[in-house]
């Protein structure tokens, strides 16, 4: 479909040029395209209805950091739409509300990292990166040396990322940083053929306030524990998952299958494969796990949950997972990061 001049949009919105500017530089509602020799500015006509809500509320007198807000609410989410409803009730019968601090309660989180080299492998081929705002777990592959540099190149991408991003840029910032690490290891492999088999796989959460991006490639994995349930929140890129989803195994035959190594997607140097984004909401009193193969593929997941469900303190929690991967014979490495959401 044709792009509309910034005339056209400004008519069909009823904005201003000058408001698509201001929007433009506060991420509000940025142009589909923008002319790198003139800088003229093109939209989309899609973006009219996104427009048109930004006009509206303007008009209803929002200020721009609440319809910042409501513009990264999810649609469906009805969490979310409650939020808004209420907002908009108290702020038209002249009451005085935070949205922003509504729709994004100030979290922190409370964690611990623990990885072993088991007791099998020579080298420890997991890298793993925790702070205040991201947690990550990467497992390598590649054989000697290689697995190693890259699982660290793409833990060296997020890293930048904790600090303040702001929510409506979690996925994206997520997104790019992979991206990076995906080209990082291609030069790699370009200018030392001997690194061409090397790849990782990523699993890594980014906070703003109460929301969470989640960036998931391989067979990492991120669990949830709410209100006195676990759940895993990634879904394995590997073919034992892919038979099993398809009902061509059972769970019984996932442990023993042959293949049950074998991954289907990871962040390497040959493939562009898309990683799972995903936007969720955290919750005072949460906690998660992020883990790499070694825990799973060795300890099942009643133990696993036993133990996330019962040791109160994260970093022995993540310890008593280690101990349980080492005790049960310890053949890769085990990394696993354990993070509880209080309120700040
Ligand atoms: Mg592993």
């Amino acid at each position: 479909m044709a792009l509309l001049s910034t005339g056209e949009f400004a008519r069909a919105s009823g904005l201003t040029r000058k408001a698509l500017r201001l929007y433009d530089e506060l991420g509000l509602l940025p142009p589909a395209r923008v002319d790198p020799g003139t800088g003229y500015r093109c939209y989309e006509p899609a973006q009219l209805e996104r427009a048109r809500l930004v006009a509206w509320l303007r008009q209803l007198g929002m200020p721009l950091a609440a319809i910042r807000v409501v513009l990264v609410l999810p649609s469906a989410d009805a969490a979310a739409k409650r939020t808004l409803g209420s907002f908009l009730i108290s702020y038209l019968s002249g009451k005085d509300i935070d949205m922003t601090a509504a729709a994004n309660e100030p979290l922190a989180i409370r964690y611990a990292v623990r990885t072993d080299i088991g007791l099998v492998r020579e080298d420890n081929e997991d890298a793993a990166y925790a702070g205040g705002r991201l947690l990550a777990v990467a497992d390598g592959m590649g054989g000697h040396a290689h697995g190693e540099v890259a699982s660290a190149t793409v833990i060296e991408a997020l890293r930048p990322l904790d600090v303040a991003v702001p929510s409506s840029e979690l996925l994206n910032a997520l997104d790019h940083a992979v991206r990076r690490a995906g080209g990082t290891l291609r030069d790699m492999a370009a200018a030392d053929p001997s690194r061409s088999g090397m790849g990782t796989t990523l699993t890594a959460l980014l906070w703003s306030g109460s929301q969470l991006g989640l960036v998931h490639i391989g067979d990492t994995r991120a669990y949830l524990v709410r209100d006195g349930e676990v759940f895993q929140i990634t879904r394995d890129h590997t073919l034992v998952q892919a038979l099993l989803d398809d009902g061509k195994i059972t769970e019984d035959e996932v442990a023993s299958h042959p293949k049950r190594m074998l991954l289907l997607r990871a962040l390497d140097a040959h493939h562009d494969f898309e990683p799972d984004l995903e936007l969720r909401e955290a919750q005072a009193g949460d906690r998660y796990l992020l883990s790499s193969d070694g825990l799973h593929a060795t300890v099942d997941v009643d133990a696993i949950a036993n133990v996330l469900l019962t040791v109160a303190d994260p970093d022995d929690a993540a310890a008593a997972l280690i101990k349980l991967a080492i005790d049960g014979g310890g053949p890769d490495n085990v990394t696993c990061i354990v993070a509880d959401v209080v309120a700040a």
